[in-house]
């Protein structure tokens, strides 16, 4: 199973990413994890993107699309993978059209998770208040709901000519929204 996972900011991906992830036995490829991870390290690659996803801004292509070529050509990946935060722009997307080309591994999977703007708003509020997310106060939210409205949601387009893009109604508990991703994927 190689899956992308799709979203807007509080629409639960990372949770449902790790459920689907621990579930399907498949390791969960989370850009954003990464990203921070190299905050927290202090490397070169953490110091020229720590400003970018403080201010809740994208890095640029040329940087996470290393990053993933990286990731995706490690051995773990090999049976599958599950993307998460990843592609969020069209370029990426194509990048990793290409990238998974060359690796003879297509996507099998394009989930969405689907939430009313109202509740996304409310719901990273509060998982800012919760996580202490550098990136979860509100000025940040708004930044990273306009960035992915005008950048990201064009990948859900994206897929959604070359392929079939799977709808999940994100509303409900954790488990509810697991149940439904599950049987989404065949699972
Ligand atoms: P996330 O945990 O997926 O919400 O990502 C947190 C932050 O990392 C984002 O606000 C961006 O600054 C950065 N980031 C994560 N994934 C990407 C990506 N695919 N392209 C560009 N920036 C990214």
């Amino acid at each position: 199973m190689r899956v992308i996972l799709l979203g807007p900011p509080g629409a639960g991906k990372g949770t449902q990413a790790i459920l689907l992830a621990r579930d399907a036995k498949i390791p969960h490829v989370s850009t954003g994890d990464m990203l921070r991870a190299a905050v927290a390290s202090n490397s070169p690659l953490g110091q020229k993107v720590k400003k970018l996803l403080d201010a809740g801004e994208l890095v640029p292509d040329a940087v996470v699309i290393d990053v993933i070529r990286d990731r995706l050509s490690q051995p773990d990946c090999k049976p599958g993978f599950l993307l998460d935060g990843f592609p969020r722009t069209v370029d990426q997307a194509k990048a990793l059209t290409n990238l998974l080309k060359d690796l003879k591994a297509p996507i099998t999977h394009i989930v969405e998770l689907k939430v009313p703007d109202q509740v996304l708003i409310e719901r990273v509020k509060k998982r800012g208040a919760e996580s202490g997310r550098s990136d979860d106060t509100e000025e940040v939210v708004a930044k990273r709901l306009q960035v992915y409205w005008t950048q990201t949601a064009p990948v859900t387009q994206y897929y959604t000519s070359i392929g079939k893009v799977l709808e999940v109604d994100g509303l409900g508990t954790i488990e509810e929204v697991h149940a439904r991703v599950m049987k989404t994927v065949g699972r």
